[in-house]
């Protein structure tokens, strides 16, 4: 099956040229990769690139496979023929029976059986991988090898030059990525986006991921979930998988009534994959979560005051004082440093340190808040006075909603080496937590409803009421969503 030298030589003319063309980086990549297939005489090529933790393996160009074979992923780099990530040519005879294959089971539906891989290198490291595949068993030879290690480094030198190398190698620590990201605003162009998205909540859910710095990557993997006569019969594509978080997101625009469906598919995929992290976002979720912001259709919402009160303010004053006595309790001995961000926290932490016995300092942070804009990254806009490295630091809070707030937060304490960092929170609206941040101390977990009074605001209003109430409940039935 695999060619002469003169027929490679000729194939890697073609592929160089294709290299050097004025196209855009996937269409560039999926033309290497057809004639990689065809050059190789194989059935499938698919050149994928690490993700910026070397976890994944993110597909940028492919031929001849499958959109389930593809959408299987993204491929764990560990899991997935990990020799490739040593820098090492990788031939595997049979992918149905090979232990090294991360989904045998898929390979095997969709008639896959030998394979061929080989590393991008970029000085001696890898960045990525180029894979040919074969349906009928076959038996790789020297020359075979050595083409595609050829067709591997003029893929290197392409990604060297191509925007889309910029952001899979983004080389900074987790911790500090944050704070990197929020000094060098990411343009949009420079995320994995797909050139469409299927609706504009999904894009506008991608702008808020981006906002807040955590990774994503839209509908990477489609999971079988029925099977009839050995072919798959059912599938369900989650719409966002946040790698750093380890989980999938779907977002779901169909009305409450009619998501019973997608509820079922979902518990069926629970089911069958019980390690898979997945959360459900309905359409009046996100519209909550984008009201938060003045956006999409309760953004606008005229607001009539408030409706119910929650927690009175001799209720949260003995909350508080319980507050205080657990956190004097685990810091006997010690020396605290509060951190606050403003403006919601202000009444809180006012009462929460007059009951603290510690030594105590306080300091207070401000942010930016997600405007709706492309390309736009949370930013600090007022920074901690002094110091927290080697200090214990104790982040007080109003309010944990999703926790994206919290997690870029606390990504940026932490970047400072504080002697230990917990959080304590006066509410969890844990109903609608997406990234699980540890919370330490909670005050009141509080139903899934916009709350203001006691420092939290609407439009900067409210802040004032000295109990905490419950605002405009009608506006968080679905009805009124439509
Ligand atoms: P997260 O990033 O956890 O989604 O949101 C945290 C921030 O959103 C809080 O610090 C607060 O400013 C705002 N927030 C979340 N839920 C509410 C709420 O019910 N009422 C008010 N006033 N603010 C909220």
């Amino acid at each position: 099956m695999s060619r002469s030298k003169s027929g490679y030589y000729l194939a890697l003319r073609q592929i160089a040229k294709v290299a050097n063309s004025a196209f855009g980086v996937r269409k560039t990549f999926n033309s290497i990769a057809k004639s990689t297939t065809k050059a190789m005489q194989a059935d499938g090529c698919r050149i994928s690139l690490l993700d910026s933790k070397k976890e994944y393996l993110i597909t940028v160009g492919a031929h001849g496979l499958s959109d389930l074979y593809l959408r299987k992923s993204p491929l764990d780099a560990h899991k997935s023929l990990p020799e490739i990530l040593d820098g090492k040519v990788v031939v595997v005879p049979d992918a149905t029976k090979d232990e090294r294959v991360q989904h045998p089971q898929i390979a095997k539906e969709q008639r896959v059986c030998s394979i061929l891989g080989a590393p991008i290198l970029e000085k001696e490291e890898t960045i990525g991988e180029i894979r040919v595949y074969t349906r009928e068993p076959h038996q790789f030879a020297e020359a075979d090898k050595s083409f595609l290690s050829s067709v591997a480094n003029i893929s290197a030198v392409l990604l060297n030059r191509a925007e889309l190398r910029q952001l899979l190698t983004r080389g900074y620590k987790a911790n500090e990525k944050q704070a990197k990201l929020a000094q060098v605003p990411q343009s949009p162009t420079t995320s994995l986006r797909p050139t469409e998205f299927a609706h504009p909540s999904e894009e506008e859910f991608a702008k808020l991921l981006d906002f807040y710095c955590i990774e994503w990557l839209y509908e990477p993997r489609s999971f079988p979930l029925r099977w009839q006569n050995g072919e798959i019969a059912e599938m369900f594509t989650p719409d966002f998988y946040l790698p750093e978080l380890n989980l999938y997101v779907e977002l779901t625009t169909l009305k409450q009534n009619l998501i019973t469906e997608k509820n079922r598919k979902l518990r069926q995929l629970k089911k069958l994959y019980p390690e898979v992290n997945i959360k459900l976002l309905t359409k009046n979720d996100f519209f909550k979560l984008l009201a938060k912001y003045g956006y999409g259709p309760q953004g606008k919402a005229k607001v009539e005051g408030v409706s119910r009160v929650l927690y009175t303010h001799s209720q949260i004053q003995r909350r508080v004082r319980t507050l205080a006595r657990h956190i004097s309790h685990d810091y006997a001995g010690q020396r605290l440093v509060l951190v606050g961000i403003l403006k919601g926290v202000v009444c809180f932490m006012a009462d929460l340190m007059q009951h603290l016995p510690l030594p105590v300092t306080i300091d207070f942070m401000a942010i930016s808040y997600y405007g709706g804009d492309d390309g736009q990254v949370v930013k600090i806009t007022k920074d901690l006075d002094s110091s927290i490295t080697g200090q214990h630091v104790l982040m007080v809070e109003d309010i944990v909603d999703t926790g994206m707030t919290l997690n870029y937060v606390l990504g940026h304490l932490s970047a400072q080496n504080p002697a230990s960092l917990r959080v304590c929170t006066l509410l969890d609206k844990r109903a609608r937590r997406l990234i699980n941040v540890p919370l330490e101390y909670i005050g009141f977990e509080v139903p899934d409803e916009f709350v203001v009074g006691y420092g939290l605001d609407y439009g900067g209003e409210y802040r004032n009421l000295p109990f905490i109430g419950i605002l405009y409940p009608e506006l968080t039935k679905d009805s009124e969503t439509q």
